[in-house]
């Protein structure tokens, strides 16, 4: 019994080898005719921007639902984009911190300024302070704090503003839906 276990087990062992090789070889072969870029190369859906990307983007990469548009009620500055609380909120474009601090009404709250498009993007009511310091720059995407509803809120929403020239320092504030509706449909 021994010895014709000891004498078969190389030889089964040898066999068995041998099918699982050609096994793996097979299905090698036939993996790499099958597809040929198939499964794992995507396809650039038909909505990505120009090569190097889009220089403006959505202030929140996730889901989430308009409030109150611009001048709505008592003279509304911009546009309320509502998330849940803690929802990241991002750079809309490459820009500079001008303020990130805390207010009464704000809250929490950050502007960032482009200088070359002569614009401030003004972001308030974040959950906790923006890790962001004055004077700092930022790029496009980058995290700005998240949507909650400190100051004067009611439910955790971004009120988000666009001005023309400086945030009350001479500038105006516009309406910020077009940009946001634009930036919403590829980001
Ligand atoms: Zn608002």
């Amino acid at each position: 019994m021994n010895r014709a276990i000891s004498w078969a087990s190389p030889l089964l062992v040898l066999i068995a080898s041998l099918a699982l090789a050609n096994t793996a070889q097979a299905q090698t072969t036939s993996g790499g005719a099958v597809s040929p870029g198939g499964g794992t190369t995507t396809t650039p859906p038909p909505t990505t921007p120009a090569p190097g990307g889009p220089t403006q983007v959505f202030p929140i990469p996730s889901a989430h639902t308009f409030g109150d548009g611009f001048g709505a009620g008592r003279g509304h500055q911009g546009v309320d984009i509502f998330a849940p609380c803690g929802t990241l909120t991002v750079a809309v474009m490459n820009a500079r911190v001008i303020y990130s601090g805390f207010q009464g009404a704000a809250g929490n709250y950050v502007v960032l300024r482009n200088k070359k498009v002569k614009r401030d993007y003004v972001y308030m009511h974040l959950q906790t302070p923006s890790p962001l310091l004055k004077g700092q720059k930022v790029v496009k995407g980058q995290f700005v704090g998240g949507v909650g509803d400190t100051g004067r809120a009611t439910g955790c929403h971004l009120h988000f503003e666009i001005w023309r020239g400086k945030w009350y320092r001479g500038g105006n504030a516009l309406d910020p839906m077009p940009s946001l509706l634009a930036w919403d449909s590829y980001s």
